[in-house]
This record gives structure tokens, sequence and C-alpha cells, in this order.
């Protein structure tokens, strides 16, 4: 049976957060599924207690699942800075606070990078992660996809597009811009996106034999 079989006529996008609910229903509207949300269901919000995106992801996807007994889909997603341990990864949301102060996040990364005397563009590189998670009711391991956009942190935040850490973040293979200086179309738009969530979602969709680049890993359901 394929994985779109196996999903079956709905899915649940585990997922309070009301953007990413529209940024999936509109990536996942050609596969004819009925997406409902979470937040919509009324569902709690499990504590993110994983050490990496993957964990995260799978124990958000799972309590959806086991909640509801249908499909479920999660992301996670974040910045890691390899200087500073990768830091803040699976804490990127965090770091703003309460107040998704994201100026202040970043100047802690710059902060950080000062106090290792990190200054060339190999000193400061970093990567932006997602995770896709799929768990189906019926199996015990959840489907993994995960996406990677691998950059440099810039010398002081450039560009008032985009969210969180972006006018940060120069991605390679690009023109020097930090993905704060691009347009979303730029950033995620065409068959060979930057951004590291449309990439999961590219893969996610082959793997649904859709479009995309092939690829998906299994790991336990939390
Ligand atoms: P979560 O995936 O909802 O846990 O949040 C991940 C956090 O990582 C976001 O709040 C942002 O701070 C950061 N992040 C993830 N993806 C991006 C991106 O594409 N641009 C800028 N920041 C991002």
């Amino acid at each position: 049976m394929s994985l779109l079989d196996a999903i079956g006529p709905e899915l649940v996008l585990a997922t309070h957060n009301k953007g990413k609910v529209a940024e999936f229903a509109t990536l996942l509207a050609p596969l004819g599924i009925t997406v409902v949300s979470a937040g919509d269901l009324g569902l709690p919000e499990p504590e993110e207690t994983g050490r990496t995106f993957a964990e995260n992801a799978i124990l958000k996807a799972a309590a959806a699942s086991r909640a509801t007994g249908k499909p479920a889909l999660a992301d996670d997603s974040g910045l890691c800075v390899s200087a500073l341990n990768d830091d803040p990864g699976i804490y990127s949301a965090r770091w703003a606070g309460p107040g998704k102060d994201f100026g202040a996040a970043m100047e802690r990364v710059l902060s950080g990078l000062r106090g290792e005397g990190a200054i060339t563009p190999e000193q400061r590189e970093a990567r932006f992660v997602a995770v896709l998670a799929l768990t189906l009711p019926q199996e015990d391991e959840a489907h993994v996809f995960e996406g990677v956009c691998s950059g440099t942190i810039a010398a002081s935040p450039r560009g008032t597009n985009g969210f969180g850490y972006d006018p940060l973040f120069i991605p390679a293979d690009a023109d020097g811009r930090t993905f704060g200086e691009m347009t979303g179309e730029e950033k995620a738009g065409g068959p060979d996106p930057l951004s590291h969530r449309a990439r999961a979602v590219s893969i996610f969709m082959e793997a649904l034999g859709l479009t995309g680049e092939a690829g998906a890993n299994d790991a336990p359901a939390a």
C-alpha cells in the first residue's frame, strides 16, 4: 500500500500555530486530503521534551495520532550554529522568550560568536534544519523527513523579510544576501528551494509519489 493510501482521507496537523496550518494546508492541497489542526480539535499541546528536532516532531505527531486515532503530521525546526555547539537548535523559539523578541535572540547568537572570536565565514557556519514527522495509527514507526539549508551567520542582522532568525542567516549557494533580504519566493519557491522547510516538504511529497526528491527515514514513534 502506498504511503498516500495509508494516510487515507484525513490528516491531523499537529500544531496550534495558525501560520503553519495555513502554510501546510496550501502545500498539502494537491493531496485532496481533509486537513484539520490539533488547535481546531482542541487537543492539548504536548511539552517538547525531545533532545532533537526529530524527537520533538515525532512526539507532537504521535500525541495527535493517539488522541484522534488518525494520521498526524508535525514539524520542528531551528537554527544550529556550529561554533555555539549547534545552539540555539531545538531552543530556537525559546531563545526569543515569551515576548518572541528575535532581536534579542539574534543578539545572543552574535554575542556568542563574538565570545568565540568567530569572524571568518568558516567560523560562522550555521544551518537551518526542519524535520517533518508523519505518524499513522496502524504503524509503530514514524516517517521522518528532514530538510537542511547550510549557510553562515552575518556580522549583523540585514533585511526585514521573513521571520525569526532570517535577517542573520546567509544561505550557501545564493548571492550573499540574508534570508531577511530575500522574498518568500526566493527563499522557498521553485523546484529546488533554498529553505530547509520547503526541502523537507519536497522530500515528503516525493515519498507520497508527488514532487521533489526521494528520501525518508523511519524512526520509532514516541
Ligand atoms: P518551531 O519549529 O515552531 O519549534 O519553531 C522553530 C523556531 O526556529 C522558530 O520560532 C524560529 O525562531 C526558528 N526558525 C525556524 N525556521 C526558520 C526560518 O525559516 N527562518 C527563521 N527562523 C526560523
